[in-house]
């Protein structure tokens, strides 16, 4: 009996975990190939397959950021250490501690910034990039260019987690739902934290779950300048991480940043998070008489031709 039980509990390990690494595995296949195919023929490959299969970063190019937040790529990617002085880097299997060195640099400045000032005992880190930036296999339509973080919202504990916790430990829900912050995890360090992030110049946005943004103007009623404020835009799914996303660097010519972020309220306070926290921006349950809708054909996958023509030496690159 047992051992009928482990033998199943052995097949489903192996039926689930190894999914992942089987995509990773053909995608590091497919990314080997790409050296030496012509310029036509890179065009056609899938660019999630290719980016997502590079093990490191181009080592022979200098650090630039190319393209927009969610179609581009990185040449000379730096790592942040997955074991900082302030930081313990999340979900080390997946190979995305990876950024242009100035976002690197931006969030180990946070973590130790957070630690000696805003109650943190350190940060935990969730994805970067990919060593070359690029679309990823999974999760995340930006994260593109090696200009955007996700920072827990989660305290750090006051040791170093394993890789297997690192792998396994869930993030802890700051909200009660879309419309309420949950007093009894959100602290004011959540609120100085974010307010730090914001605050810095290389920063242009931060996503937060709509509570948060509404938890944070009530927060920030007597600050002088809530300049910062502008910055944090409530988006879906920010609720138990943050995501910092830092302008285009100089170095990087052909990197694309987005719009200034500027409510006309010049905080965001008022219609911009009134919307979020009503029904509209959210997918709508269908009517009960409603006739069923055909399911949507998916997208074909992005080829290499959508992104910046640069990507191209950029993933072949040594
Ligand atoms: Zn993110």
């Amino acid at each position: 009996m047992m051992r009928t039980l482990l033998l199943a509990a052995g097949l489903l390990w192996i039926a689930a975990a190894p999914a992942a690494a089987q995509t990773a595995t053909e995608a590091q296949a497919v990314a080997a190939t790409a050296t030496g195919m012509s310029d036509d023929q890179l065009k056609k490959l899938p660019a999630k397959k290719l980016f997502g299969g590079q093990k490191g970063p181009a080592t022979s190019m200098k650090a630039r950021a190319i393209g927009s937040y969610a179609k581009g790529c990185m040449a000379g990617g730096k790592a942040l250490e997955v074991d900082g002085p302030a930081w313990q880097v999340m979900r080390l299997s997946r190979n995305r501690n990876w950024g242009h060195p100035e976002l690197v640099a931006l969030v180990e400045r946070l973590a130790v910034e957070a630690k000696e000032k805003d109650g943190w005992n350190g940060l935990l880190v969730g994805d970067l990039a990919q060593p070359r930036g690029g679309p990823m296999l999974s999760g995340h339509a930006s994260h593109q260019i090696g200009l955007d973080a996700d920072v827990w919202l989660t305290p750090m504990p006051d040791r170093t987690l394993s890789r297997k916790e690192r792998e396994e430990i869930q993030g802890k829900l700051v909200v009660k739902d879309r419309k309420r912050i949950d007093p009894a995890v959100w602290t004011e360090s959540h609120a100085r934290l974010i307010r730090r992030a914001a605050s810095y110049p290389e920063v242009a946005r931060i996503f937060v779950h709509p509570p948060i943004k509404a938890e944070l103007c009530k927060w920030a009623k007597g600050d002088t300048d809530k300049a910062w404020l502008a910055k944090v835009r409530p988006y879906f799914g920010h609720n138990w991480h943050f995501h910092i996303r830092i302008n285009c660097p100089a170095d990087s010519p052909n990197c694309k940043n987005q719009p200034e972020a500027r409510p006309e309220d010049g905080t965001g306070c008022g219609n911009e998070l009134a919307y979020w926290l009503g029904d509209k921006p959210w997918p709508q349950p269908p009517k009960p008489d409603a006739t069923p809708q055909k399911p949507a054909k998916p997208a074909p996958p992005l080829t290499l031709s959508a992104l910046p023509a640069e990507c191209r030496a950029v993933v072949t690159a040594q």
